[in-house]
């Protein structure tokens, strides 16, 4: 048993880490290590860290020094109001995401028995957070990737969730002959030149949730492009993009006879959702 303290041992594992969350950070990985909560760890500040935690949480915290994304050490990210497993096979939930789905909630009422496909669906955190606010609801949600759809359905399972279902394959070949009334994705968005696609947590997470072709639209080219057939007159496509691409997407939209046609900002003032 080492001497090293809770206390000590968080401090100097904060003081590894950069950035104005270091602490917080150092605590997560702590708290995983630990298996515990974080009332717990101040109970027990001046407790003795057992010499093989001391060593998975050194492990943790070197990973995370060289920039490994907190959400995939600890597996779990915050998302809407719902706690979700993440993995190396899905992309990390974002917090402009919940954009679209407060779009989507705007346009789904509540007492109708309304059916959606999330394209894409990743961790599930989209399809999963409109099938907890909408229990009449049916939320399809698809995925090209086994082991990426298996994660959505562990999420939906964990959160109790039965009017999610699942399906696993290429954009609209996962839909079959069915139709909806309102279609979400946050697909990939992102050229696959970006030099971003080099940087901060984007190099951890799946190549295939991120990037789309030399302009970045490939994909929403090809949903944007299938959708009348999928849904229902008068359905709603929802769809996530950069910032830049708002313009590009109305005109898809447009040319595609889609009406009312429209792009919503985040809290950035940035285009981030175009919807018709
Ligand atoms: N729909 C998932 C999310 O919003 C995954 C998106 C993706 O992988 N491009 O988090």
């Amino acid at each position: 048993m080492s001497t090293v303290k809770i206390a000590e041992l968080l401090r100097e594992a904060a003081a590894r880490l950069p950035g104005e969350e270091a602490r917080h950070e150092a605590e997560q990985l702590l708290l995983h290590t630990l298996g515990v909560e974080r009332a717990w760890l101040f109970a027990h500040a001046t407790d003795a860290v057992a010499d093989a935690d001391r060593q998975r949480f050194e492990l943790l915290l070197q990973r995370r020094a060289e920039g490994h994304p907190l959400a995939y050490l600890v597996g779990r990210r915050g998302f809407w109001t719902l706690d979700l497993e993440v993995n190396v096979a899905t992309l990390i939930p974002r917090p402009e995401t919940e954009l679209l789905v407060e779009q989507a909630l705007a346009r789904l009422p509540a007492d109708d028995m309304v059916r959606v496909a999330d394209m894409g669906t990743g961790s599930g955190a989209v399809a999963l957070s409109i099938a907890s606010e909408r229990p009449l609801a049916t939320v399809m949600a698809t995925d090209v990737l086994g082991p990426t759809l298996a994660v959505a359905v562990k999420n939906a399972q964990a959160h109790g969730l039965e009017n999610v279902w699942f399906r696993r394959g290429h954009w609209y070949t996962a839909l079959g002959a069915d139709r909806f009334d309102m279609i979400v994705s946050n697909p990939p968005y992102i050229a696959a030149d970006d030099p971003h696609l080099q940087q901060g947590d984007l190099r951890f997470e799946p190549p295939p949730a991120l990037a789309s072709g030399a302009d970045g639209l490939d994909a929403i080219r090809e949903i944007i492009g299938g959708a009348h057939e999928h849904l229902v007159p008068g359905g709603w496509l929802l769809l996530e993009h950069g910032w830049d691409q708002g313009q590009a997407i109305r005109e898809l939209l447009e040319q595609a006879s889609f009406v009312e046609v429209q792009t919503v900002q985040d809290m950035e003032q940035r285009d981030r959702v175009t919807l018709g």
